[in-house]
């Protein structure tokens, strides 16, 4: 059973992710994008870890929907609103329980990356982080480090995709030939799972 320390871990792995990272993120958003990606996910899950130590939440679900809020308030630009919907509707999917089995996350998190594609109307194959994110939960039926694996080579496969959503899909076929930054972050939040998992 998953509990609210196992997320909290969740946020703390992905925040330090995406600090050890965020030049690599930058730097896939400078051919494609505006080059903010990683100081944008920074500022955001710097915001989630303080709030979520200073709140404490006592459940999985109101942690990712603090967290989720938090995303949205802090990030300015396309990632903020997405990976904060993100954890927000897979927090509310998992209600006021204090412990979840992972099968009840799996199906959580397919609700949030639903919600993802509602919001931002990108499919797979639009080269953007629902690339990654489709992917790792069809593979977290099979445990944590199958949903990484599956969450690295979505992100590797965005290269040669044209982006169709989203300030790369402005550049047309110039869009071909990078990886997608989005794409890449969800890889670590993902890989951060695992991590909280000990894997
Ligand atoms: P911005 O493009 O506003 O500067 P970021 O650089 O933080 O925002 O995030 C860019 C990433 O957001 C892209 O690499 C892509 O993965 C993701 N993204 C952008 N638009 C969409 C969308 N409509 N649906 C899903 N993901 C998107
Ligand atoms: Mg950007
Ligand atoms: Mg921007």
């Amino acid at each position: 059973m998953l509990d609210a320390d196992f997320f909290r871990r969740w946020m703390t792995a992905t925040t330090a992710a995406v600090d050890r990272e965020a030049e690599r993120l930058t730097a896939l958003d400078s051919p494609i994008g505006d080059a903010d990606h990683g100081s944008n996910l920074q500022r955001g899950f710097t915001a989630v870890t303080a709030a979520v130590e200073k709140e404490a939440p006592q459940t999985p679900g109101a942690l990712l929907m603090l967290a989720g809020r938090q995303l949205i308030s802090t990030v300015g630009g396309a990632s903020g609103p997405l990976y904060g919907t993100l954890l927000r509707r897979t927090g509310k999917a998992l209600g006021d329980a204090g412990e979840v089995s992972e099968d009840q996350f799996t199906q959580a998190l397919r609700a949030g990356v639903d919600a993802v594609m509602a919001l931002g109307g990108a499919a797979p194959g639009d080269k953007t982080m629902i690339d990654a994110l489709v992917p790792a939960v069809d593979a977290l039926g099979d445990g944590f480090a199958a949903a990484r694996a599956a969450a690295e080579e979505g992100a590797l496969a965005t290269t040669p995709l044209q982006a169709r959503k989203g300030r790369a899909s402005y550049l047309g076929e110039r869009s071909i030939g990078h990886q997608d930054p989005g794409a890449t972050s969800s890889a670590l939040l993902i890989a951060g799972l695992a991590e909280a998992n000990g894997e």
